[in-house]
């Protein structure tokens, strides 16, 4: 039951976001709104990792939540992002981002993020903290680790089975559920699980997954199904890896900056 990704979806994720033919007027708010509420003070690099992703894909603005050190952090090295340090006064999204290097308020994150009825990706320690069902259309980005841990199962139990174990979390939150590795799969209930086909070895990188999971809530603000923000992010992740390493190592960043190259030439058929 696996099924290669489709590539064609890209081009119906990003044609009503970024063709402007017609009469269809395009503004950064119809384009989507992101929210990014990763990151921590020991991890502050994640948080700009995971606005990195999300400022590379289609999405047309993106908005970060967290602690006044950290937003001025953020907002310093990424001036485009509007930065909110109060819970109450953050901005209207499309899409909330969070976990990523999450630390000791993950679970408060989420649940502000739940809060807005909008969809949501899940990433790195948010993942402890899921309701027992979603509300929203949700993404869940679990690593082989993280996804042992929320099902209470062995490490070694998901790497021996991942397809299994990603298609019972999919079922049991009924969520998409990203495993990342070296073959990351997208399992949704009742849908034949995506496996993704691009990528290098080298990206097993510090930060990489906070890229994925930033790229993948700019897909899912631009109005993509959690399963296909998934695959795509999965897809377009890898293929801007391959590009940036060219052959050799790699950081996330720079992974992170060959994202609009990868959708351009994609989209452009090439
Ligand atoms: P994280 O575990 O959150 O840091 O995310 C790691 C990222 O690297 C994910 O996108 C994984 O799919 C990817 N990755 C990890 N190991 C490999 C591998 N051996 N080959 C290709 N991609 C990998
Ligand atoms: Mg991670």
């Amino acid at each position: 039951a696996l099924q290669a990704s489709d590539n064609g979806l890209l081009l119906s994720v990003l044609a009503p976001t970024l063709d402007q033919r017609g009469d269809a007027p395009t503004q950064k708010y119809t384009r989507g709104v992101v929210g990014v509420a990763a990151g921590s003070a020991a991890y502050a690099g994640a948080a700009l990792l995971c606005v990195r992703g999300a400022q590379a894909g289609p999405a047309g603005m993106v908005r970060f939540l967290g602690e006044p050190e950290l937003a001025a952090r953020v907002v310093d090295r990424c001036p485009e992002v509007v930065a909110h340090t109060d819970v109450a006064q953050r901005g209207r999204v499309q899409a909330w981002v969070v976990g990523s290097g999450g630390g000791d308020d993950a679970a408060s994150r989420l649940a502000t993020a739940l809060e807005d009825e909008v969809p949501v990706v899940v990433d790195a320690d948010a993942l402890q903290h899921v309701p027992d069902r979603f509300d929203v259309p949700a993404l869940l980005t679990p690593h082989a680790g993280e996804l042992a841990r929320m099902l209470d199962v062995e490490r070694s139990a998901v790497e021996q089975d991942p397809l299994g174990h990603a298609t019972r979390a999919a079922d049991r939150w009924q969520a998409a559920v990203l495993l990342k590795g070296s073959r990351t799969l997208v399992a949704y209930p009742d849908e034949p699980a995506r496996v993704n086909l691009s990528g290098t070895p080298w990206l097993a990188t510090a930060g990489a997954g906070d890229v994925l999971a930033g790229l993948a809530g700019a897909f899912l603000a631009s109005g993509a199904h959690p399963r296909d923000a998934g695959s795509l992010a999965a897809f377009v992740h890898g293929a801007a890896a391959v590009v940036a390493s060219g052959g050799g190592p790699v950081t996330a960043s720079r992974v992170a900056d060959a994202v609009p190259g990868v959708l351009a030439a994609w989209r452009n058929g090439t």
